[in-house]
């Protein structure tokens, strides 16, 4: 059983579509393990995306990120990590599969409506800048 965290991002919100995206986690096996609705602030945003600090999009995709509530979700399953990665799509719509959650919502290649964490490493990291142990029920 693997972990991953999942972020369905501010224009996910926007579109009124945090439904259906669960509802496509759970369809393709993967269960809800933790999940809240918040509001990053900009320097969250920055912390969450550290990684990607020298990249000349870094000041717009954390004003992206922290104009609008968020909701981080624990998906929990069998390769959760690679089967969450072919459910969101590529990172840029245009190059996305059909039935993906960005070839359906995305607006562009920074507003592609949902985060994936890549790696079990990252994984990690990743959802416990967002849970404590207490709020992951499995
Ligand atoms: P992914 O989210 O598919 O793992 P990356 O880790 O490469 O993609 O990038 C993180 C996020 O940064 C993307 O989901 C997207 O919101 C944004 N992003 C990536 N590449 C670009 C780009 N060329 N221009 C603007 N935003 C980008
Ligand atoms: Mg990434």
């Amino acid at each position: 059983m693997e972990r991953t965290l999942s972020i369905i991002k501010p224009d996910g919100v926007e579109k009124n579509v945090v439904g259906e995206i669960i509802s496509r986690f759970e369809k393709n096996g993967l269960n809800i393990a933790a999940m809240k609705k918040i509001k990053l602030s900009k320097s969250d945003a920055e912390g969450f995306y550290a990684v990607h600090k020298e990249r000349p999009f870094f000041g717009s995709l954390t004003d992206f990120m922290s104009r609008g509530p968020v909701v981080v979700i624990v998906l929990e399953g069998e390769g959760a990590i690679s089967k969450n990665r072919e459910i969101m799509g590529a990172t840029n719509p245009e190059e996305a599969a059909e039935g993906t959650i960005r070839k359906d919502f995305a607006t562009n290649i920074e507003e592609n409506t949902v985060h994936g964490s890549d790696a079990p490493e990252t994984a990690e990291v990743e959802i416990n800048y967002f849970f404590n142990a207490f709020e992951i029920t499995g």
